[in-house]
């Protein structure tokens, strides 16, 4: 057993009520907030530090899931923009932030980090959560 939060979610993924949708290789699952309307996150099912780690075939196939999720959430919320962030330095667990972006925010041109400070004032209800993943789901391939 690992420390890893990633994992631990892993082992409680069943009952994640931000569980959108699984893949063969990930879960996605809706954001801990929603600052960015539809932002995701889409979790690798193994303790894995760095993509670069992984095999071609996988790299391949985590690409796939990550392009899959992505139109999902395009198709649901229809955002001007998509940025993907693949970072890892807190979690050292593979995942892939999926943010949608959106012209009517004064930063779109920005990173979405600009105002990291405001997204726990976003975190939103159970019953909201099911009502966005219901969307997302809906365009799931
Ligand atoms: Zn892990």
């Amino acid at each position: 057993m690992n420390n890893c939060g990633l994992c631990h979610r892993l082992d409680n993924i069943a009952t994640d009520t931000a569980l959108v949708h699984e893949f063969e290789n990930s879960y996605l699952l809706l954001g801990n907030h929603q600052y960015f309307r539809g932002y995701c996150v889409l979790l690798y099912k193994r303790h894995v530090r760095e993509l670069h780690e992984l095999d071609c075939n996988m790299q391949t196939a985590l690409n796939h899931e990550l392009m899959l999720a992505t139109q999902a959430v395009v198709k649901a919320f229809e955002p001007w923009k998509i940025n993907h962030a693949c970072l890892g330095n807190r979690d050292q667990h593979i995942h892939w932030h999926i943010i949608p972006r959106y012209e009517t925010e004064a930063d779109h041109q920005y990173d979405p980090w600009r105002h990291a400070d405001e997204f726990d004032k976003w975190t939103i209800s159970d019953s909201q959560k099911q009502e966005l993943i219901a969307l997302i789901q809906k365009h799931i391939a």
